[in-house]
């Protein structure tokens, strides 16, 4: 069997011209996810590689041409700072300078002629190896579990056939007794493969992002963007799981009073208005681990954890009276809101939400009928329901 170099870097060159404009579209699409940028200019580092492997392998059939080398090592760790970033790992410099730092170490190591696969290839593995740990462990990042085990399994792969080319090229390269051009040909096929499924294995990582991204749209409310009830339900349940056995919790569930009379009075659009004030409002005094949703018209409700009965109605007595001080303008009018408030006692496993709300919504109704603007409290003995 007989391998064109030439033509394999020219299929590989064009392969990773289309991923280029594929990244390219999707940055343009989703231009506030982090990292595609990186892949872009990952992918666009190691097309100008194969660009320069390819001009030059016509005069030069080795494989380890020194630019190429540094094009080809540069791209690889772009694409791990993107992948980093895409993860939600927080942009940092060092990750930044330790590209750059492998880039001109590279560049030294290749000016030297030093055999410089074997150095690149066991750094690419070990990047690899990262990688697919990081895509194991990053657990902000919302990846169903098989994507990401697929997807760490190919970046596994990459780093096992990265190490065992690297470590084949310390004991003499194994297909030494064929023509040098053979040789770089048949080497640069599993660099060929393992680009193209890392560059799927993106892909997959971005589809599997943006279908958690819908799902949470599904469960935000485009008024306040707050939760809505489906989003409080799902994640209210989890967490209730999670406490459990030792946690306790309570439901807050705030209604504005007399809304109608604000819709009536100055209209929807003053409405609307309201109830985004309210929302915000309501959001900025809670803790980042309360779940906040907007579970119907102008009613809000809340879910506190490990907050005992005083501490939940402190919390609700703070936000009404703020609310009470809270001064909206609209179309040149002052607008003036009040709000009524009702908790559940701070319940102890097992956790039901159903029996929280439950109780918070008759503390709130007790509310009302005490005159509205004001906080109660459901009986504690109601909680053993
Ligand atoms: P109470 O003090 O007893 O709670 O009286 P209320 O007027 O606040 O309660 P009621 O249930 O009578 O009215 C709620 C109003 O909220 C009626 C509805 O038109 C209004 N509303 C519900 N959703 C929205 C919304 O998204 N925007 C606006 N502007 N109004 C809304
Ligand atoms: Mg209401
Ligand atoms: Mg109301």
């Amino acid at each position: 069997m007989s391998l064109h170099f030439p033509t394999l870097n020219l299929f590989v060159l064009t392969l990773l011209l289309a991923a280029s404009v594929v990244f390219a579209v999707i940055r343009l699409q989703y231009p506030k996810r982090p990292g595609i940028g990186f892949w872009l200019i990952g992918c666009l580092a190691l097309a100008s590689g194969y660009l320069v492997r390819w001009w030059h392998s016509e005069s030069d059939p080795s494989e380890n041409y020194w630019l190429a080398g540094v094009l080809y090592l540069s791209g690889n760790l772009a694409i791990w700072v993107g992948l980093m970033r895409f993860l939600g790992h927080r942009p940092r410099w060092s990750a930044n300078g330790t590209l750059l730092l492998f880039a001109a170490v590279w560049l030294v190591v290749a000016w030297f002629s030093y055999p410089q696969q074997v150095a690149a290839s066991l750094l690419l593995s070990a990047a690899a190896c990262g990688l697919s740990y990081q895509v194991v462990k990053a657990a902000a990042a919302p990846i169903p579990n098989f994507t990401r085990q697929f997807v760490a399994a190919i970046f596994l792969v990459s780093a096992i056939v990265l190490a065992a080319r690297g470590l084949a090229m310390f004991g003499g390269f194994p297909f030494a007794h064929l023509p040098v051009e053979q040789q770089s040909a048949l080497g640069s096929i599993p660099s060929t493969a393992l680009i193209m499924l890392r560059c799927f294995a993106l892909l997959v990582l971005l589809h599997a992002i943006q279908e958690w991204r819908l799902q949470e749209l599904a469960e935000l409310d485009p008024l306040t963007g707050l939760l809505n009830r489906k989003g409080f339900w799902d994640k209210t349940h989890r967490k209730l799981d999670r406490l459990a056995p030792t946690g306790r919790a309570t439901v807050m569930m705030s209604d504005l009073d007399h809304f109608k009379q604000i819709n009536d009075q100055h209209g929807h659009a003053c409405g609307d208005l309201v109830l985004k004030a309210f929302a915000k409002q309501l959001k900025s005094m809670m803790r980042p681990d309360d779940v906040v949703c907007r579970i119907g018209g102008e009613e809000f409700a809340v879910l506190l954890c490990d907050l005992d009965d005083r501490q939940a109605a402190h919390v609700a007595e703070r936000i009404r009276q703020h609310w009470q001080q809270t001064r909206l303008q609209h179309e040149g009018k002052e607008i003036h809101a009040t709000v009524s408030i009702g908790i559940s006692p701070s319940a102890q496993p097992p956790l039901q939400l159903e029996a929280l709300l439950k109780q918070a919504d008759q503390a709130l109704y007790q509310a009302k009928a005490q005159g509205r603007n004001r906080v109660a409290m459901a009986l504690a003995q109601a909680s053993a329901a």
